[in-house]
C-alpha cells in the first residue's frame, strides 16, 4: 500500500466481500509502470492516499458468482482495470474508455497488488497465454488504442515519440497494421526494445537532428502520423511541429504543465489533433492475439521480477534513479 508519497508498506487487508455477480480472483502477477512510480512519488494527481497500487493484472478465477461467465475455476485471465458509468457523454458514444467518471484500479481506487480481487465478468480476458504475457496486455492496450485512433493503415509513416510501454504498444499495434513505424526516444535500451517490438527505425533525439531524420525517412514530407507517449511541452510541440500536413496528431501522454503552440499549424497542415486515453475491449483482443502469435518482446520487457515483500525496497530504488528499470512485475505466489 501506499501510505503517501513516498512510504510503500505490506498491510494485511479483509478479504474482498462484494462478490455478487462477480468473479473471485487470486491475483498472480503485478506490472508495475511509470504511472505507479508517479503515484508513489506523490507526482500523480488522480491518486489519493492510502492506496493499493496495481492495474497490470494476471490472474486466477477462484470461484465464479456471474450468470453471464462461464470461466471455469482455475482460468488464467488478464484483467481490464477500469470502470465506466454508462451514462456519462463517452459511455453514451460507446467510448467507455473515456468515461469521464472512470475509476482505475490503482489509480482512483484501490487495485491489484493484494492476494484476491473481485471484478465483474466483462473485464475478463481469457487467452493461450504465460502469466507474464497476460500481465503484459493492459500496458500495450494504451498504445494500440492510439493507434486505432490515428486510423494508422500501411500506407502510413507513423513515429511515436517516447519507447516507454506505452509507446511500446503504439509501435507494436501500428508495425502489426503494415506501417512503418519510426521510434524516437533518448534512451538506447529503450530504442533496441523498440526495434523487437516491430519499430523500422530508431532516432536517438539528443544525439540525432529529429528534424531532419524524420525529413529523410518520409521523402520530405513528415510522418503521416505522430504519436506522442512522453507527457512533455517539448514532445507535445514536436507533434504537431514534425507531422505531415493533413497528418493525425496522437496525445496520449498526459502533461503536467501548460503547452504553448504556434497553433496556426493546425490551421495551414490542416490536422487532426486527438486524445487518447485508456482503451476499448477491442483493444485487449488486439493486444491478447499480438501475443498469442508471439510477435513482441515478452522478456525482454520485464526488467525485474520481485515478490510482494520485495515492492516497497523496490519502488524506493525506482524512484531515487528512475531510468534503471523500465518494468518491474511482481509475483504473488
Ligand atoms: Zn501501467
Ligand atoms: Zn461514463
Amino acid at each position: 500500500m501506499f501510505k503517501g508519497p513516498g512510504q510503500a508498506g505490506i498491510l494485511s487487508v479483509p478479504e474482498p466481500s462484494n462478490t455478487a455477480g462477480h468473479l473471485l480472483l487470486k491475483v498472480r502477477r503485478v506490472g508495475l509502470c511509470g504511472s505507479d512510480l508517479n503515484s508513489f512519488r506523490g507526482q500523480n494527481p488522480l491518486v489519493s492516499y492510502p492506496r493499493i497500487p496495481g492495474h497490470e493484472i494476471a490472474a486466477t478465477v477462484v470461484e465464479n458468482f456471474s450468470k453471464h461467465s462461464r470461466l471455469g475455476i482455475g482460468t488464467d485471465v488478464a484483467v481490464s482495470p477500469y470502470t465506466n458509468c454508462g451514462e456519462c457523454a463517452s459511455c453514451r458514444r460507446g467510448r467507455p474508455n473515456a468515461c469521464q467518471f472512470n475509476q482505475t484500479m490503482g489509480v482512483q481506487r484501490d487495485g491489484a497488488l493484494t492476494e484476491y480481487i473481485v471484478v465483474p465478468p466483462e473485464r475478463l480476458y481469457p487467452a493461450k497465454l504465460s502469466l507474464e504475457e497476460l500481465c503484459l496486455v493492459e500496458p500495450l492496450t494504451v498504445g494500440f488504442h492510439a493507434v486505432a485512433r490515428g486510423r494508422v493503415t500501411a500506407d502510413d509513416i507513423v513515429a511515436v515519440l517516447g519507447c516507454g510501454g506505452v509507446g511500446l504498444g503504439a509501435i507494436a499495434a501500428a508495425s502489426s497494421r503494415g506501417a512503418k513505424t519510426i521510434s524516437i526516444d533518448i534512451d538506447d535500451d529503450k530504442l533496441a526494445l523498440a526495434r523487437l517490438s516491430g519499430g523500422a527505425h530508431g532516432i536517438h533525439s539528443l544525439r540525432d537532428p529529429l528534424h531532419e531524420r524524420l525529413l529523410e525517412l518520409t521523402d520530405g514530407r513528415g510522418p503521416d502520423v505522430v504519436i506522442e507517449a512522453v507527457g512533455r511541452p517539448e514532445t507535445f510541440r514536436a507533434a504537431v511541429e514534425e507531422v505531415a500536413y493533413t497528418g493525425r496528431v496522437v496525445y496520449i501522454g498526459y502533461a503536467k504543465e501548460p503547452v504553448t503552440y504556434e497553433t496556426r499549424r493546425f490551421v495551414q497542415k490542416e490536422l487532426d489533433v486527438l486524445g487518447s486515453r485508456n482503451a476499448q475491449p477491442e483493444d485487449f483482443r488486439a493486444v491478447i492475439e499480438l501475443l498469442e502469435a508471439r510477435r513482441f518482446p515478452v522478456e525482454e520487457a520485464v526488467s525485474l521480477m520481485v515478490s510482494l515483500e520485495e515492492v516497497p525496497a523496490a519502488m524506493g530504488s525506482w524512484s531515487d534513479n528512475p531510468p534503471q528499470f523500465k518494468k518491474i512485475m511482481v509475483h504473488l505466489d
